[in-house]
């Protein structure tokens, strides 16, 4: 079988380091060959993370030899021997945890829980679904999503004042710098497909708390239409003295 440690592949991440490094630990220093059970799960788990989206299509992307690889690297480091093709990662993962595989044990259970409810989180989108369809839906959910547009959005609000929901009224539950921005979202207030723009005006932004944003989306997906917020406000009997 041709050598496949991985060219053309990005580097393993940290993450994908602390996995391969748990099941180094649960192997006790003998490396298998890639069509070993517990190489293949740990491929196949690597192969469905949610970034290197692209990379991953690549059939030589963490195949089962590269994560025999990965595992050989390893034990290079836990042995000292033959330190040729170690990478930076690598050092600082077995620097960092190679005493306590309890920890990483633990921190690998959590990454595989992530990498599964990365993948579950998908469907959730269907309650967002716009009468537009899911690719404008998948496309104004990430939008408002954009950390630099919300940051944008949240120092204009508080030039012009005090921070609140624009739907319900609420002004954040603590006034302490830290917290105080944690509860509002930024939501457009038109629809990403009759803009047609590629960048955001704040004035097509509306800053909502996590809640009101939420129940917005619900009512636009179920009325397969674009509501205002104001008339959010109607629907869900909100005064709008608030
Ligand atoms: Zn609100
Ligand atoms: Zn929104």
């Amino acid at each position: 079988m041709a050598r496949t440690q991985g060219h053309g592949n990005p580097d393993w991440t940290r993450d994908e380091t602390i996995l391969a490094l748990d099941l180094y630990f649960d192997l006790n220093g003998k490396i298998p060959s890639g069509s070993d059970e517990r190489v293949r799960a740990l491929s196949d788990v690597l192969r469905r993370f949610p970034y290197h989206a692209g990379a991953s299509k690549k059939e030589s992307f963490r195949n089962p030899d590269g994560v025999a690889f990965k595992l050989q690297n390893l034990r290079q480091i836990a042995t000292g021997k033959g330190l040729g093709n170690v990478s930076e990662t690598d050092r600082k993962v077995w620097s960092e945890f190679g005493t306590s595989p309890a920890q990483v044990k633990s921190m690998a259970n959590l990454i595989r829980a992530g990498v599964v409810a990365s993948e579950v989180a998908k469907p959730e989108m269907l309650d967002f679904e716009f009468a537009e369809g899911r690719v404008i839906t998948e496309l104004h959910s990430r939008r408002e999503r954009e950390p630099k547009l919300r940051q944008r959005l949240l120092s204009s609000r508080r030039a012009s004042g005090k921070l609140f929901c624009e739907m319900c009224g609420a002004p954040p539950r603590s006034t302490n710098a830290e917290f105080e921005d944690a509860h509002f979202e930024a939501h457009h207030i038109i629809p990403l497909s009759s803009t047609g723009e590629r960048t955001t005006r704040l004035s097509g932004l509306a800053l909502l708390c996590a809640n009101c944003h939420r129940l917005l989306h619900r009512a636009i997906a179920i009325e397969k239409r674009w509501l205002t917020v104001a008339e959010g406000r109607a629907m869900f009997g909100i005064s709008s003295s608030n």
